[in-house]
């Protein structure tokens, strides 16, 4: 298929924010896209070349694309970055480029869809000498066949800013209307949906649970097309690949998480640490962070307690690493060990100074078999069985299982004297669901007013301050954006757990997209803990409410911007205080 084609979906879904008429614009371009570019096309519209988890980098940085114009137009340097200073996007730059260009020039060969994604997949596989060479004649020569449209976009793939709106639940939805009906007639959609709102509800349980899965559009999206539900209900789960973890809802106190999980209740110790997805194969293990990241490398010593401990010749285990004091041996907060997430070098030497034990909750595949339907309790007696525990290396976390609530709130007691965050509470019965909140497990944290919030603006520091960005405004997820709920200023210290104006001003900087003033537009990438005294109706806010006295506790580098709390959330403790 060519290029261009995919190119008009993507103006397209760049000039709606309807969450409906993108989901039409994404499924009438998936029922169009033919079996061999179906995979590659469910990439590219999500700005992608890899599965989302996948480590491998195309490694262009802005200043790359800026040679990478020069030497696909011959324009001067100089004049590129007059252009990008007016522009602000080296997309737009890349299309006013070529349009000038091809005023001399006339259009050859269209591009297609696999060349595209093949040539920026090879950017991902060069290394050695002459790499950078090689990536910039790469890109060159796909822009020199380029329409100025279609340089557009290749510019802003390669940069990894494609963000036309092809959100994980518009996509999902995109699938089940494209393949998973005969006819859907978008005109009379919703009323058609709503006859059926059952079926429709099905079919994108399956599609979401598919993805949950295997994290893989292209791959739910072929599965779907080829054999519809029945196939997508196959799907299984392999190692090496990761899937969604699950996720936790908050209870507001002992009796209320009881009353969410059923008696008896397993309790567990909270741990304050990295969750690890970790795959086993024989004696190859990898790690995943809840947010997909493989950190293989960056763990080391945890690989190497899970092939010391773990006798099992696959499995799949869910887990929380957690830092602890050498000397004291008492946990440590999540903010000591976060730096080991991104590290690429001295690992050993991270790994000694901040060592941390793995404590295992939960496990979903076993020696060929998946045990996502099996119940809490067996899954928990599979790892028993299996676990060779040894302290501040490899154990199963603390468990009490118990119908009283007093003895429930002794063992939150323990837990907080442990150093730990606070307790879950898990059904026993229950299934494991990748990607949900369900509610088949819930959290009791010590502070329950503190939220996990998105920074989407900042200012510029006055005096002292001015190269640093201090104060952010924070927000919600809403649907498919993020709503304003609150402005930060205070709170950060020269010790808040590792947060540091310095650190706040880099991570940020990265993510700006656009400047007035003082105050500067910042793309939702940046998750932060914020604390809080009470949540207001506030017509200040899109959100419609405010947090008052905000203050920023941490860093949140291990969530992504769609795990902050949501407008319906905030509505719920909104209703909660009052009472
Ligand atoms: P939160 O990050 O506040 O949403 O709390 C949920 C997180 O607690 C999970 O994603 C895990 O990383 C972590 N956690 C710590 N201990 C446990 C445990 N015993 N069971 C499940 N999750 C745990």
């Amino acid at each position: 298929m060519d290029y261009e084609v995919l190119v008009q979906a993507y103006e397209k879904l760049e000039a709606t924010t309807k969450r409906l008429e993108k989901t039409s614009i994404l499924s009438d371009l998936l029922k169009k896209t033919d079996r061999k570019d179906l995979s590659m096309g469910c990439y590219l519209l999500q700005g992608l070349v890899f599965p989302k988890w996948d480590e491998r980098k195309l490694g262009m940085s802005s200043m790359l694309i800026l040679k990478t114009l020069q030497r696909a137009t011959g324009t001067l340097k100089a004049k590129i970055e007059n252009i990008w200073r007016k522009e602000g996007d080296l997309g737009k730059v890349a299309e006013i480029l070529i349009k000038e260009n091809k005023q001399q020039t006339l259009i050859q060969k269209k591009l297609t869809i696999e060349k595209v994604f093949e040539t920026l997949q090879k950017l991902a596989s060069l290394e050695g000498q002459g790499t950078v060479g090689r990536k910039v004649s790469l890109v060159a020569g796909l822009l020199t066949q380029a329409n100025p449209k279609e340089a557009k976009f290749i510019v802003k793939t390669v940069l990894q800013e494609l963000r036309v709106g092809t959100a994980e639940g518009t996509m999902r939805d995109a699938i089940v209307w494209a393949f998973l009906y005969k006819d859907i007639d978008y005109d009379r959609q919703a009323n058609q949906l709503s006859a059926k709102r059952e079926e429709y509800e099905r079919k994108i349980t399956c599609v979401q649970s598919a993805y949950d899965i295997t994290s893989d559009f292209s791959k739910v999206a072929q599965i779907a097309r080829e054999s519809g539900e029945e196939g997508l209900k196959e799907i299984r789960l392999e190692i090496g690949k990761p899937f969604k973890v699950m996720l936790y809802q908050k209870a507001q106190d002992i009796s209320d998480a009881f009353k969410t999980v059923g008696r008896p209740a397993a309790i567990e110790f909270k741990y304050d640490g990295i969750r690890l997805q970790i795959e086993k194969k024989k004696d190859k293990v990898i790690l995943f962070t809840r947010r997909l990241e493989d950190v293989t490398r960056q763990f080391p010593d945890v690989v190497e307690a899970v092939n010391k401990s773990v006798k099992a010749d696959e499995a799949i285990l869910d887990a929380e690493a957690v830092g602890y004091d050498q000397k004291k041996g008492k946990y440590l907060p999540f903010q000591f060990i976060s730096q080991r997430i991104k590290r690429k070098y001295n690992i050993e030497d991270m790994a000694r100074k901040f060592p941390v034990e793995v404590n295992v909750f939960d496990i979903i595949y076993y020696n060929g078999k998946s045990l996502l339907s099996e119940k809490f309790e067996n899954r928990r007696s599979i790892l028993r069985k299996i676990i060779n525990e040894k302290e501040k290396s490899i154990v199963l976390a603390k468990q009490l299982v118990t119908t009283d609530e007093k003895k429930a709130a002794a063992f939150y007691k323990k837990a907080l004297m442990a150093g730990n965050e606070g307790i879950m509470f898990k059904k026993l019965d229950a299934a494991y669901r990748p990607g949900s909140r369900v509610g088949y497990g819930v959290k009791l944290k010590e502070i329950s007013e503190e939220v996990d919030v998105v920074v989407v603006a900042a200012e510029w520091g006055e005096g002292k301050r001015s190269a640093w960005l201090s104060s952010f405004t924070v927000a919600c997820k809403d649907g498919d954006k993020y709503s304003p709920i609150g402005k930060v200023s205070t709170g950060i210290k020269e010790k808040t757990e590792g947060v540091t104006y310095e650190k706040m001003t880099k991570l940020l900087k990265k993510q700006i997209t656009s400047q007035k003033g003082k105050v500067v537009a910042i793309n939702p990438e940046v998750v932060i803990e914020v604390g809080y005294e009470e949540i207001q109706k506030s017509p200040t806010y899109a959100s419609g409410f405010a947090l008052r006295f905000p203050r920023v506790l941490r860093l949140r580098q291990d969530k992504a911007p769609k795990e902050a709390i949501t407008l319906e959330e905030i509505k719920t403790l909104f209703a909660k205080q009052k009472k």
